[in-house]
């Protein structure tokens, strides 16, 4: 573990608020090197994988409150598992119908929020989250795919 970037996290931690313990670090450090989306279940995988003894139930924990500070986001990819990922950059989604890969697409105005629906709003808005959905390369290009 790169231990000047260990104390950078750590300070994140403590700028978002929270209390900086071993096993946050250790988490956030593993998401951001991983990047992409993953489940609690996958993470846990991941961690176990690569010699991590982190119990399932405290990683779940460390994801929710790494999210409740807004350094980790849920992937608003659709139904299905709550997909997380490191919320430095604000961004959107593009999700294909089938094999369900998730993309990143840039943010269209670069902060929140960056739509503003016409007509009145029954409150206030912080963030609208897109999601894209339609065919990728990879499925729409291969003989199978669009109809499976
Ligand atoms: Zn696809
Ligand atoms: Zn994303």
């Amino acid at each position: 573990m790169d231990s000047s970037k260990s104390k950078e996290l750590e300070e994140r931690l403590r700028e978002a608020g929270l209390r900086v313990t071993a096993t946050r670090v250790e988490v956030y450090e593993f998401l951001r090197e991983l990047g992409g989306h993953h489940s609690v279940d996958d993470i846990f995988k991941a961690l176990t994988e690569r010699g991590h003894k982190i119990p399932r139930m405290t990683v779940y924990n460390v994801v929710t409150d790494l999210e409740g500070v807004g350094l980790l986001m849920c992937a608003d990819a659709g139904p299905g598992r709550a997909l997380y990922e490191v919320a430095d950059v604000w961004h959107h989604h593009y999700v294909c119908r089938v094999c369900g890969t998730i993309f990143d697409v840039p943010c269209l105005v670069g902060e929140k929020p960056c739509l503003t629906p016409p007509g009145t709003l029954p409150g206030s808005v912080d963030e609208a989250q897109v999601i894209f959905r339609g065919v990728c390369r990879d499925c729409s290009g291969s003989e199978k795919g669009v109809n499976e």
